[in-house]
Formats: structure tokens, C-alpha cells, sequence
């Protein structure tokens, strides 16, 4: 397997094997499963259809390699230079990797590179944070002791990923995992593991030393279960939709593992009157379209204040015209196809509950079809106006180029149903008037706020999550590498 990695062919197929204790292997049972992509319905892909035994079989390569400790024992340095070492080997094919993605989720190849160049900034962001683990003397307190507090790695870490961002949201969790000293199991998405099993050898070329970093694919409920559930892991790390995260979390519980979850989200997009409007719109174009809208912190509520709704929607539906879907691989396509049917038939569903509920389609409506879609799961960008806060449209989460509309008067109104969701994952707010803007950034239930800017996440220094039902715990910045290490306090008694 690795020969056949090592020299990526994007043109063609590829078998990618597990990886597990430093070999690559075929699933214990030899099932396989074919991925296609999405634009075309060619085969991208066979990756292994691994079971329960073959997750077991990670964990315990995971656990030996743990306790063994040649890696959580290891000069910091040590892991720095592994961890800089993955930033300049994915730097090194960032093409090719880039048409992988491409090939599998469905994005602009354009927009892969911009992918992996961010993973690649967050290894060597927690390249330089594993030289800076330290804890405190506590020496003041009483004259005949002394306290320390030390940091230690949690242990084993079961990885579950989804595929929208398939490369930086694992990285999110490895980097940090790995600056701690941490050893993992990953399941990423069946959609989208060709790029983790790349991300796998990078990482073995770096320096990992084998078991620190195993790799299994296969169903969620069987082989991701099993992570979330195992008495052998010491904290499984989930990003994916709130209803699963809650399995997760429920499974968990049996060994009271450490648990972080990045969730759904139903971000709104705040634009007042006073705000630049040409700089809102293009905003909240990229906030909603970004990634065929499959982003869990879309701005898919966008509240524009009423005395700006005509300028404004007249500009934002002329910017969405503009948009050319189509296959990712064409220079000219600036939005792909939805991941798979099922994402499809989602997004088809609620542009028909929006309509039945009665809210105004502006533009878009569903899937489409002719020259040049017929192979490819292809939808509309999708505008609807006139919607309220009670509508399905602006309740659940789409996961699709859709959004939703809704008027207010003034601050008090656009807070009170801004924060009207179960979900706080993001939100963001147009405006010249910098106390407005720390008003909104104060009251605002979400992990994070952008002011006068959509989408400048995944900044490695800024820490990023939810607030209510869009997920526990924090990733990047020091919070994110926090969620690897346990603190130990070391009490001495002086004689
Ligand atoms: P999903 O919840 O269906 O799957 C996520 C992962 O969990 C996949 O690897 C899947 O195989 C696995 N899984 C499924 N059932 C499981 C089970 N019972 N036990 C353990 N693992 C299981 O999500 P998806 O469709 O892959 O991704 C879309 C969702 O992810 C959206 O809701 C989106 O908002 C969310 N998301 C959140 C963030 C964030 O940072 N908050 C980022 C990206 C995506």
C-alpha cells in the first residue's frame, strides 16, 4: 500500500489498507468499499470496510505504543520536529493531495489547496506549542511545602471525523494530540478517507514512531462506536452532527472517557443599516455558499435589518448569480456537487418545506439537471426571503447552499432571535458602529463572533466551538491542545 500511495495518481483509482501499528492491512474481513465522486459517479477510490475486530485491532496497537512511551516520553523537541516534518511533507504534495480532496468531497481544487495549506499551518502552530508544555510551582502558600502542577497526555485518543473538511478537521485533533504526546485511533468519513490514509504515511515518513497514529475505516455504528465505547480509550474526539455526537457522548460514558464534540450549527448573519452593504454581501455570500454551504458554521440565518432589504437582497441575489456549478475540476467552477445522495435528498426536502411553509424563493430551487449535471449531484443556490425564526428553514440544519432570510428593527430584536436555536457554533455581525458591534459580540450565545468578516476561522491561535448543542470543549489555540493533557498536582511536604 504504501508504494501505491507514495507516488499518488490522480488520474486513476487507488486501494488504500488500513493502518494500523505501523502496517498497512486489509479490513479482517477483506470487504472493501468504493467511493465515487461526486461530479462524475467515477470511481475515486476502494478504501477497507472494517468492522469492530479491525477497530479493537487500532486500539490495541494505540494502547501498546502509549504505554510503551516512546513517544509520550520523548524530548519535546522530539515531537516538534515530527510535527513540522508533517507541515513540510503535505506542503510538499500539496497538489496532488489537493485533487484527492477534490475528488472526493467535491470542492473547487482551488479551494483543496487552501485546505491543506491550513492543516499544514496547524502542525507547525502545535510544532511550536509541544516545546511550551509546562506546568506551575505553587511555593507561596505555606512555608513547609511545595506544589507542582505537571501535563500530562490523556493517553489513547479515538478520533472520529466527518467529511466536509476531511484534512483540517482531523488535523484539528491530531496536531495538538500528537504535541501532547498522545497516541490515536482516527475513523475518518467513509466519504472522504483516501486523504487520511495520504495524511497517514506523511506522518509515518515524519518520524511517528508506529502504533502513534492508526487509521480504520467502516461504518460509524460499528467501527466508530467502538472507539466511542472502548474501556481502552482514554478520550475520543468527535466532530460530526449533533444526533450523532450524542450516541458518542452516551457511549462515552461507559469508562467516563474525556470527550470533546464539534457539532451542527445554525449560524446567524447579522447585517445592520449602518454597515458597509457591499462588504456584507459579499460576506454573507461566501458565509452561506462556501463549500457547496456544507459547513457547520454557515451563516444560514442571515438577519437584515428592514430598512436595508431591498438594496441589499437585490444585491446578494445579482453577487449568487454569478455562480458557476459544475464538475470541481473545471478552472471556471466556483461550486461543486453535495457529497452524496442522501445530502442531496436533504437539501431537495427542505427547499420543499420552505416553500410550503411559505417563505419567498428568491432564487435556486433544488437539483440540477441537463448537460453537464446529469452525472453529478449538483443543487441550486438557494435563497429563500420572508422566512421567520419558527420555520424549518431556519430551525434546522441544512448542510446545503440554502439560506434563509429574516427582517428586524433593532438590536434587541436581531439578538433575541439570533440566539432563538438550540445551536451557538458561529455567528456575525455588519457594522460601522464598534459599541453596537461589542454589544452583539456580548450577548451573542456562540463560540464564535465575527465582526464585519465571515469564515476567518481555523485561525490555529483561535480557539474554536460551541456553545449549547454545537458541541463540548474547544479545539486549536492553547484550549485546543488543553483537551489532550491532564494536569497532575504533585504536593511535597518539606522537612
Ligand atoms: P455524521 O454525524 O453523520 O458523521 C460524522 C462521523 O461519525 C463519521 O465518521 C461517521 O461515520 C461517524 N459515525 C456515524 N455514526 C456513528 C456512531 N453511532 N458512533 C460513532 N461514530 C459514528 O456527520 P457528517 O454527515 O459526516 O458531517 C456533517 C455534520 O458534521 C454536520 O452536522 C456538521 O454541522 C457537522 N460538522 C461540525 C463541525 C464543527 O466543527 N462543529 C465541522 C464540520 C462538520
Amino acid at each position: 500500500m504504501v508504494a501505491e500511495t507514495k507516488t499518488p495518481d490522480v488520474a486513476g483509482e487507488r486501494r488504500f489498507l488500513q493502518f494500523i501499528g505501523g502496517e498497512w492491512a486489509p479490513a479482517t474481513t477483506g470487504e472493501t468499499y468504493e467511493r465515487r465522486n461526486p461530479a462524475t459517479g467515477d470511481v475515486v477510490e476502494t478504501i477497507p470496510w472494517g468492522n469492530a475486530d479491525d477497530a479493537r485491532r487500532a486500539i490495541d496497537a494505540a494502547r501498546a505504543a502509549f504505554d510503551a512511551g516512546a513517544w509520550r516520553k520523548a524530548p519535546a523537541t522530539q515531537r516538534a520536529t515530527v510535527l513540522r516534518n508533517i507541515a513540510a511533507g503535505m506542503r510538499a504534495e500539496l497538489l496532488p493531495l489537493a485533487q484527492l480532496l477534490s475528488k472526493e468531497v467535491g470542492k473547487p481544487t482551488g479551494m483543496a489547496i487552501g485546505e491543506i495549506a491550513m492543516a499544514a499551518d496547524v502542525y507547525d502552530y502545535y510544532a511550536g506549542l509541544a516545546l511550551d508544555i509546562k506546568g506551575d510551582a505553587i511555593t507561596n502558600f505555606v512555608p513547609d511545602a511545595v506544589g507542582l502542577t505537571v501535563r500530562e497526555p490523556v493517553g489513547v485518543v479515538g478520533v472520529i471525523t466527518p467529511w466536509n473538511f476531511p484534512v483540517l478537521l482531523i488535523t484539528w485533533k491530531l496536531a495538538p494530540a500528537l504535541a501532547a504526546g498522545c497516541t490515536v485511533v482516527a475513523k475518518p468519513s467513509e466519504f472522504t478517507a483516501g486523504t487520511t490514509f495520504e495524511l497517514a504515511r506523511i506522518i509515518a515518513a515524519a518520524g511517528a514512531p508506529a502504533g502513534v497514529v492508526n487509521i480504520v475505516t467502516g461504518p460509524g455504528p460499528t467501527v466508530g462506536a467502538e472507539l466511542a465505547a472502548s474501556e481502552k480509550v482514554d478520550k475520543v474526539a468527535f466532530t460530526g452532527s449533533t444526533a450523532v455526537g450524542k450516541t458518542v457522548m452516551q457511549a462515552a460514558s461507559g469508562n467516563l472517557k474525556k470527550i470533546s464534540l464539534e457539532l451542527g450549527g445554525k449560524s446567524p448573519n447579522i447585517v445592520f443599516a449602518d454597515a458597509d452593504i457591499d462588504q456584507a454581501v459579499g460576506g454573507s455570500f461566501f458565509g452561506i455558499y462556501l463549500n457547496t454551504g456544507q459547513v457547520c458554521q454557515a451563516g444560514s440565518r442571515l438577519f437584515l435589518q428592514k430598512s436595508i432589504r431591498d438594496e441589499f437582497m437585490a444585491k446578494l441575489k445579482a453577487f449568487t448569480s454569478t455562480i458557476k456549478v459544475g464538475n470541481p475540476e473545471d478552472p471556471a467552477t466556483t461550486m461543486g456537487p453535495v457529497i452524496n445522495e442522501a445530502q442531496l435528498e436533504k437539501v431537495v426536502r427542505y427547499v420543499h418545506a420552505g416553500q410550503e411553509e411559505g417563505a419567498e424563493m428568491v432564487c435556486g430551487g433544488g437539483r440540477l439537471q441537463g448537460d453537464g449535471f446529469d452525472r453529478g449531484l449538483f443543487v441550486q443556490p438557494t435563497i429563500f426571503d420572508g422566512v421567520n425564526n419558527e420555520m424549518r428553514i431556519a430551525r434546522e440544519e441544512i448542510f446545503g447552499p440554502v439560506l434563509s432570510v429574516i427582517t428586524f428593527e433593532d438590536e434587541d430584536e436581531a439578538l433575541r432571535l439570533a440566539n432563538d436555536t438550540v445551536y451557538g457554533l458561529a455567528s456575525a455581525v455588519w457594522t460601522k458602529d464598534i459599541n453596537r458591534a461589542f454589544r452583539m459580540a456580548k450577548g451573542l450565545q456562540a463560540g464564535t463572533v465575527w465582526v464585519n468578516a465571515y469564515h476567518s476561522a481555523g485561525l490555529p491561535y483561535m480557539p474554536y466551538g460551541g456553545y449549547k448543542q454545537s458541541g463540548i470543549g474547544r479545539e486549536l489555540g492553547h484550549e485546543g491542545l488543553a483537551e489532550y493533557m491532564e494536569t497532575k498536582a504533585v504536593q511535597i511536604k518539606l522537612s
